[in-house]
């Protein structure tokens, strides 16, 4: 039998990747919070995932993290700010071969778990997939996208990536996941926050095109500083197709804003000003616009980290 998918966190990402691999046949367990949520998620009776306008409930087996059992493989699909604890939580439940899959969007979090589980495998990706929750274990897959898994002191691609065929999961082993995580980190920092700021969709950042090419100049000097020239390559050009392309979007900074969710902050924008202090970097409108965005969710009582 082929070794099973544990995925911590039933959320938007964690529900598309679990009922996916379910549906293949292969074998997934969800771990849960506390017996609380077990017991509301075993009462729903599975997680729905909507697709293309059809529900569809695979009855995924869930456990919490104090269940003994060993997990040989962990897709961690958490939120940014939450992903180290919840790791930390199960460490004591790693096989020595263990293997983690990081979905953690931005920069940060993905070292913070490798500290606290220093004998496991950690695996990064970046997601163009796009999901959301509407209602209690209930999933809508909004976006189809692409998948980047990478291990960037490792690169040799892990057996496993089978399951994802099988599994219909759309992806790729990548040999630069750094370059690709720094790229799309710049990307969300050259858009997302603005759109918070001025209170707009991303097309509406049309409008401000001198500040989205300084930000972009100052992104690109910190990709360059921190190694990552590739990432830094046509920033701004790439920072405008996007802007384009969605603009009838709003950004998921700005959802999680209205929705008065807490937002990734640190782990995006933050992450990149912590960076630019580390190498002495003056970055004046990037340090500016953490600010303005840190004031903007403080005045709205959410958290500001
Ligand atoms: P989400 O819907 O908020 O799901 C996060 C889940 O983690 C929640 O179900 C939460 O449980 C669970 N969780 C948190 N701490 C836990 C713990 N200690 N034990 C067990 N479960 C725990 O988040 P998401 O949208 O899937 O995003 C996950 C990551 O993927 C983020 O970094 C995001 O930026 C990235 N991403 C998301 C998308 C997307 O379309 N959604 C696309 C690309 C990348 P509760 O339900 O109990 O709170």
């Amino acid at each position: 039998m082929s070794t099973p998918w544990h995925v911590l966190g039933a959320g938007s990402l964690g529900t598309l990747w679990a009922t996916r691999l379910a549906r293949a046949g292969l074998p997934v367990r969800l771990i849960l919070r506390d017996p609380m949520r077990l017991r509301s998620y075993e009462a729903a009776g599975g997680l729905t995932l909507v697709e293309n306008g059809q529900a569809s409930t695979y009855a995924v087996p869930g456990e919490t993290v104090d269940n003994p059992a060993p997990i040989r493989r962990l897709l961690v699909a958490c939120k940014a700010y939450d992903a180290e604890e919840a790791v930390a939580r199960l460490a004591p439940r790693l096989a020595p071969d263990a293997e983690l899959i990081l979905l953690q969007n931005g920069l940060g979090s993905q070292d913070a778990v490798a500290a606290r589980v220093p004998l496991a495998r950690c695996i990064s990706a970046s997601s163009t997939e796009g999901a959301f929750r509407d209602g209690a274990w209930r999933v809508v897959f909004a976006g189809h996208g692409f998948t980047w898994l990478g291990d960037a002191g490792h690169p040799v691609a892990p057996a496993w990536l089978d399951d994802l065929d099988a599994a219909k999961i759309p992806h790729e082993w990548s040999t630069d996941i750094l370059t690709r995580l720094w790229r799309k980190l710049a990307l969300n920092c050259a858009i997302n926050p603005l759109t918070v700021l001025h209170d707009c969709r991303n097309g509406g950042l049309q409008q401000h095109q001198c500040e989205v090419a300084t930000l972009c100049g100052e992104l690109a000097e910190l990709l360059e500083r921190c190694g990552q020239p590739a990432a830094a390559d046509n920033l701004q050009q790439e920072v405008e197709r996007v802007i384009h392309a969605t603009a009838a979007n709003y950004s998921s900074m700005y959802q999680d804003v209205a929705n008065r969710r807490r937002t990734e902050i640190s782990y995006l924008l933050g992450h990149a000003c912590t960076v630019a202090a580390r190498h002495q970097m003056n970055l004046p409108h990037l340090s500016q616009l953490q600010q303005r965005l840190i004031s903007h969710l403080r005045s709205r009582g959410l958290p500001s980290d």
